[in-house]
């Protein structure tokens, strides 16, 4: 039976007033912890809806951008203190819509906030640098123009954090915004845009539209009026919205999938290892893009280390994100689940060794929601699906080598770079990871996800489009550089 008493209706949200869609049609926003409750209705928009954003900002950026950073911060300051005040309901709403434990939503929408807080300072720093002219009488300088209107495309594995990501540097840099969350996390994007409706933005600046990818996706990658696209999500649906803003002439920013592995050094402490491992590849049901999934462990504490891991992975609690005891939740979808199920029949008839899990959860009230057992697997080799394409999933696929250079050259065996960690006390060892890993983030005697909001955050190779997001590297995207050139 379906819980559909007191399921509230969200409505796209363009130009300061919340609108439903011209088609009258929503879709269900489902609990994966509960395939029978409905957390919310969304609308399905139409590109009536997207181009009635689209022009609501377009006119909203030219006064936004008048304005001092330091007053566009103050409105970001508001937004925080509103997101701090309803932390809690918006947790409950992530873990209810996409299923990550209670816990890591309420730090999420933490980070959120935090993320909020720095931006809006970043109103007041330096945005130029003085050149020296070769004309002496001359002053030569560089300043920031924002891009006019951004279009926001995000994924449901942070449904707080993405958004926020893009959204506040968007804004502090003079841009105007149209969100379009993904499906499966639309109830959450939707409170957020609600905070920054309650801090009193002026109109059109921020607009939300939910719908499908392929009719409000593509139709922010297709129109003439967004100067700029932001996009997290699958490296499918990356190139699309590459290929797209590249042959319109729009900016574009891609962030792409992770196929992360972590290395376990000979001299590695274990337990730390393991624990990272497990923290790296499981939490969050493997559903982060820096998620651990390859464990790449040297011969000599193979064994070991195997066991140690083992004994860790079938203690771990599955359930319901909101239980207190839960320490990991439900794949997002039915769609992740079966899509998580099948790399682990392909693993397994590609000849890996199943160590444990392999299976859906379906005790008790679990049969209700999109569980699946954490699952190691080994004997990988590192030519095999597993080994290679980005799961999403409680999967860890355990490769032994030799050396630390087989090692590394395993561990940058894939088309993906965004994360890697390695577990060594050893200098040499460290200096040569940092060295030689093809990632964008390298993480030493430390899990593969860890992103702190105050850095660059990307991938290389195929896990982005090769820019930067968060920290100081936002301006780039989100501004243009003028040189100024003032003779007297
Ligand atoms: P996805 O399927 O690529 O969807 C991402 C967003 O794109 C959603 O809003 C989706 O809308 C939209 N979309 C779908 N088709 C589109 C189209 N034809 N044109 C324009 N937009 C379209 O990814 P996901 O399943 O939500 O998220 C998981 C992926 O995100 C993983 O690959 C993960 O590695 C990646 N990720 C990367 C990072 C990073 O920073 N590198 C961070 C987190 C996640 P619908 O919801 O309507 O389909
Ligand atoms: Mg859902």
């Amino acid at each position: 039976m379906t819980t559909s008493i007191d399921v509230k209706t969200y409505l796209n949200y363009i130009n300061g007033n919340w609108i439903p869609s011209s088609l009258q049609e929503t879709y269900a926003s489902v609990n994966p912890a509960n395939k029978h409750e409905i957390v919310g209705y969304v609308q399905t928009s139409s590109k009536q809806e997207l181009n009635e954003a689209v022009a609501a900002a377009k006119k909203a950026q030219g006064q936004w951008r008048k304005l001092s950073g330091a007053a566009r911060g103050d409105y970001l300051y508001k937004v925080a203190a509103i997101m701090e005040k309803r932390a809690n309901e918006i947790a409950e709403s992530m873990t209810r819509e996409m299923g990550k434990t209670l816990l890591e939503a309420k730090g999420e929408t933490s980070r959120g906030v935090a993320i909020l807080r720095y931006y809006a300072g970043e109103g007041m720093r330096k945005n130029g640098d003085l050149i020296p002219s070769t004309d002496s009488e001359a002053l030569m300088f560089t300043t920031r123009s924002p891009l006019g209107v951004v279009g926001i495309i995000t994924p449901w594995n942070f449904p707080v954090a993405i958004p926020i990501w893009k959204i506040a540097p968007a804004l502090i840099f003079g841009n105007s915004v149209i969100l379009k969350p993904a499906q499966e996390a639309s109830v959450t994007a939707i409170k957020i845009i609600e905070c920054f409706h309650e801090a009193g933005l002026p109109k059109g600046v921020v607009n939300v539209v939910t719908g499908s990818g392929s009719v409000i996706g593509q139709g922010i990658i297709n129109h003439p009026d967004i100067n700029g696209i932001s996009f997290t999500g699958s490296d499918e649906v990356g190139k699309k919205v590459g290929q797209g803003a590249f042959a319109r002439g729009a900016k574009y920013q891609l962030e792409m999938g992770g196929k992360n592995p972590v290395i376990v050094a000979s001299d590695a402490d274990l337990d730390l290892a393991v624990e990272a491992t497990i923290s790296g590849g499981l939490r969050s049901t493997g559903q982060k893009c820096t998620a651990t999934s390859r464990v790449i462990v040297l011969g000599d504490v193979y064994e070991e280390f195997k066991q140690k891991l083992l004994a860790e992975v079938q203690k771990i609690k599955i359930g319901n994100g909101l239980k207190n005891e839960t320490w990991m939740g439900p794949c997002a979808s039915e769609d992740q689940l079966d899509t998580v199920l099948s790399y682990i029949d392909q693993g397994i008839k590609e000849g890996a060794t199943l160590l444990c899990g392999g299976k859906r959860e379906e005790k008790n009230e679990l049969k209700e929601g999109f569980y699946v057992q954490p699952t190691l697997f080994e004997n990988v080799k590192s030519s095999m699906k597993i080994a290679q394409e980005e799961i999403f999933g409680p999967v860890l696929a355990l490769i032994k080598v030799q050396t630390l250079e087989e090692a590394l050259e395993i561990a940058n065996d894939v088309k993906f770079g965004l994360s890697a960690s390695i577990f060594t006390r050893n200098i040499g060892n460290m200096l040569s990871f940092i060295e030689d890993m093809d990632a964008g983030l390298v993480r030493i005697n430390a899990e593969s996800a860890g992103v702190e909001l105050q850095a660059p955050f990307g991938g290389m190779k195929q896990s982005s489009s090769h820019s930067r997001e968060q920290g100081q590297a936002a301006i780039e995207f989100f501004t243009s550089i003028k040189t100024v050139f003032v003779k007297a």
